[in-house]
């Protein structure tokens, strides 16, 4: 009998989880409440919403369930664990869906973190500026792409800034002045053992992904270490199942942890082409209690997002070693809708075929 995987959530994550099963013979089904869900023309699509009981009691005939969002409700992810095997585990939902849980878990396991304070009021924010200067104020709950978050850089903004994410719980981070941003990938097996893809190093623009180079360059030895020694920690310690991505800052070599998401993650996306397996291909292995396969990197690798629209497909094709992810979704401004990973025999190379395939970006972008 072929095995039988279940999604919480259909977008383009599911889509490329969904599509990276098929070939290994292993049936998708997912439940997403929108009836334009991405993942819905490669697996069967149960749509609902997820504190529905009734649309969630269609994946306990999968073996495993898993996620592709951050933010499932406890309750669905409890209700579902409790019939059908749940990786990756519900506590590991709990620490990330919570900017505090999160800062305070990396601390205690000595992962080292941007200095940040808890923030319930505008009192309590002023007195944060005053002891750690300009800020990040970022919602305790629900932010993505850069989203409930405000930039604080004088007392007069620290007295106001609570009020622009609507006076709800939010942490205030120090603001830093980073070199660059990385990440690492892990994805741990049940038995425990794990694999971690090459450093990438990741550039944000207005707090939405834009590029990924991998491996990153200029990584030292000491640097990689470290940054693999933190996602085992923190992997470990949640008794992690599947594919983790932690979000790093480089200040000189010196690595802070900014997040993690507990799901494949957009700075894994350039392992299609990339990498010899997968960070989707992986996540499917160890959910369902698979070997997993090698992280090792194929060439210098550039994934680029598509924000807002799709341009042609002709004319990035064009391109030599060029790869179009069209997620079928509606463009609508600042929204992911695909990427393009481009390969080079160098690293210098893959950067040129990058570099053209920004000009076709810009090309094409409506005027
Ligand atoms: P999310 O990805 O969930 O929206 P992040 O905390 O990763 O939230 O923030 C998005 C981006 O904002 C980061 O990738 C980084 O570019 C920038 N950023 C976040 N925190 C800081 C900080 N403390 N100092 C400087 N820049 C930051
Ligand atoms: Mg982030």
């Amino acid at each position: 009998m072929n095995q039988h995987l279940g999604i919480l959530g259909g977008g383009q994550l599911g889509r490329m989880l969904a599509l990276a099963a098929h070939p290994l013979g292993i049936r998708v089904s997912f439940v997403d409440p929108s009836t334009e869900a991405p993942a819905a023309s490669v697996a069967k699509h149960h749509p609902g919403n997820y504190d529905d009981p009734q649309t969630l009691d269609h994946l306990t005939e999968a073996d495993v369930v898993t996620f592709e969002f951050e933010n499932v409700p406890q309750e669905a992810a409890q209700r579902l664990s409790q019939s059908t095997p749940f990786f990756p585990p519900c506590e590991a939902l709990h620490v990330a869906q919570d900017r505090l849980t999160e800062k305070d878990t990396f601390q205690r396991l000595g992962i080292t973190t941007p200095r940040y304070v808890a923030v319930n009021s505008p009192a309590d924010l002023e007195k944060a500026f005053l002891e750690i200067g300009p800020l990040v104020l970022k919602t305790r709950r629900f932010g993505y792409d850069g989203k409930g978050q405000v930039v604080v850089k004088s007392v007069e903004e620290a007295r106001t800034a609570h009020s622009k994410i609507s006076g709800v719980p939010a942490i205030a981070e120090k603001l830093l002045s980073f070199d660059r941003e990385l990440s690492v990938i892990i994805c741990r097996a049940q038995d425990g053992n794990s694999v971690i893809y090459p450093i990438v190093e990741n550039t944000h623009q207005e707090g939405i992904l834009r590029r990924s180079q991998a491996p990153a360059p200029s990584v030292s030895r000491e640097t990689e270490t470290r940054a693999q020694e933190m996602a085992r920690t923190l992997a470990q310690h949640l008794d992690y199942v599947g594919v983790l991505a932690l979000e790093l800052f480089d200040l000189g070599g010196k690595l802070l942890a900014n997040e993690f998401a507990p799901r494949v993650h957009n700075s894994g996306h350039w392992t299609l082409e990339g990498a010899r397996t997968s960070q989707f291909e992986n996540h499917v292995r160890a959910v369902l209690g698979l070997p997993l396969g090698s992280t090792d990197s194929i060439e210098p690798t550039v994934m680029l997002n598509l924000i807002g629209s799709v341009p042609a497909a002709s004319a990035l094709l064009e391109i030599e070693d060029c790869h179009l992810h069209d997620y079928g979704k509606e463009p609508r401004e600042g929204r992911k809708v695909g990427h393009v990973t481009v390969r080079g025999s160098t690293r210098d190379v893959a950067e040129r075929r990058a570099e053209e395939v920004v000009r076709v970006i810009r090309e094409s972008a409506p005027i």
